[in-house]
């Protein structure tokens, strides 16, 4: 019999095949068989293209969420919680659920970014150079203004000319170091961590 429009038989044919109720009249279970239909039958699972799954600990606060990254090649594709963790037990936040995006985000900046005094631009620089750079205008900095003693007499051995403002992600053997280096070594008083806004 000749259709009465182009395609139509086919579209009956594919609601029928993919209509559950008949199926489920016949004895298929509503919970499986006659849950699927074509397009469920085409889906794959998101992490089927991940050839490595490796464990991190998420960046963004101190809560240290334990993350699962699946990766193909070298790109990270997905990111979700890890439910072995007895700090999120399989969740992330926002934040922490965006870390795929942020990581292959062509905005990323990777590179150490430099504006020297009085210019109108920045520079891109090695991160040796960077680390050379602080370490030296820390000595430099440390050396013109460390005070022995106070005017009165009091010892202090400090500094007032450095401070350190630490990110949310250090953790506690991090901010002991900190302590111990900036504080005991170099005699930083102020010394503060995200953490405590
Ligand atoms: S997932 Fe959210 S709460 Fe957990 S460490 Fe990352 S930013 Fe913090």
């Amino acid at each position: 019999m000749k259709e009465i429009r182009p395609g139509i038989g086919k579209r009956a044919r594919g609601f029928l095949r993919d209509w559950s109720l008949p199926r489920q009249l016949a004895g298929q279970s509503s919970a499986s068989d006659a849950a699927r239909s074509t397009q469920s039958e085409a889906l794959r699972p998101r992490l089927e293209q991940a050839d490595k799954v490796g464990t991190v600990i998420c960046p963004y606060c101190a809560v240290g969420c334990s993350q699962l990254l699946y990766a193909r090649g070298n790109q990270v594709i997905h990111v979700e919680g890890d439910p072995r963790s007895p700090v999120n037990a399989g969740t992330l936040c926002p934040k922490g659920s965006a870390t795929a995006g942020w990581l292959n985000s062509p905005l990323r900046e990777t590179k150490v970014k430099y504006r020297a005094p009085h210019s109108d631009h920045w520079e891109e620089r090695s991160l040796d150079w960077a680390m050379d750079r602080i370490a030296y205008l820390t000595k430099r900095t440390r050396d013109e203004t460390f005070v022995e003693k106070l005017p009165d007499g009091t010892t202090v051995n400090h500094t007032l000319g450095i401070a350190s403002l630490g990110g949310a992600t250090l953790d506690n053997e991090e901010n002991y170091i900190i302590k111990k280096v900036f504080g005991g070594a170099l005699g930083m008083v102020w010394i503060e961590n995200q953490a405590r806004i």
